[in-house]
């Protein structure tokens, strides 16, 4: 931070949501907890990854003063700037969650611990390649389109495993599970059958044969609908608005 946006800071009172962001993730902690115990499972299972399209640097530190330690952001452009600033911050952990365009690619591979929306076999592979030339292995998940929604992107449930036999041979990459966003629902339980699907396929993916493709982590579950997804399975879940409040832009 620069002086004069430190100076500036100062003479500003501190953030009135400063509690309530606290409180927040405390919540759902708690409620990620719960939901984990129902199902027969530890609560060390589930991780939360607080989303912060849109949410300031400010509001984020505060967010990590209560405990997260996983940021998803899904905005590379507004992601950069944050992450140089919070570079200082404890051992946090930048997560991609959003679609990602080949010609980004460059920038993401190594910022970001996990890229949650590997949607094609192409982006796979220029992730690959771009891993490849910074030195390192990639770890990625693969974006299911389980609602077989035309509007969405995501490998459907039938071409998922052409897609790991795929990227089990790019060397750069590391597969580690499966992601999915469910179509808009009524209510959490309209996504349950997504969520109990992507369990099932990625159970069906799995394979000792496979060494760069593992199904450990199962992506699913946003401010609506996380319990439902963490009874079903969930190892990561990715939470904005009930962390930070509904999003404005
Ligand atoms: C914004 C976003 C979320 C968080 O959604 P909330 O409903 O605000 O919790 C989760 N996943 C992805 C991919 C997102 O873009």
């Amino acid at each position: 931070m620069n002086d004069e946006s430190d100076s500036a800071f100062s003479m500003q009172r501190p953030a009135p949501d400063s509690d309530r962001i606290a409180g927040h993730v405390r919540d759902i902690v708690d409620r990620i907890g719960r939901a984990a115990l129902r199902a027969g499972r530890r609560p060390e299972a589930v991780r939360l990854v607080a989303v912060t399209k849109s949410v300031s640097v400010e509001r984020i530190r505060q967010a990590i003063d209560a405990g997260v330690r996983l940021i998803g952001e899904s905005r590379l452009q507004e992601a950069v700037p944050k992450i140089g600033a919070l570079s200082g911050a404890r051992d946090v952990r930048w997560h991609f969650i959003g679609q990602l365009q080949r010609r980004k690619v460059k920038t993401v591979v190594g910022t970001f611990e996990m890229i949650h929306s590997v949607d094609s076999v192409d982006l796979a592979a220029e992730i690959d390649r771009r891993a490849g030339e910074a030195g390192l292995q990639q770890d990625v998940l693969l974006e299911i389109n389980a609602g077989r929604e035309v509007t969405k992107t995501g490998f459907s449930p039938d071409g998922a495993a052409d897609a790991v036999t795929a990227l089990e041979a790019m060397p750069n990459l590391s597969v580690r599970g499966l992601m999915v966003i469910p179509p808009p629902g009524p209510d959490a339980e309209a996504s349950r059958p997504y969520f109990r699907a992507l369990r099932e396929l990625a159970r069906s993916l799995a394979s000792p044969r496979l060494t760069r493709v593992r199904m450990e982590e199962l992506s699913m579950g946003m401010s609506g609908d996380f319990e439902v997804a963490v009874e079903e399975g969930a190892t990561l879940v990715r939470i904005g608005t009930a962390i930070f409040g509904e999003r404005h832009g």
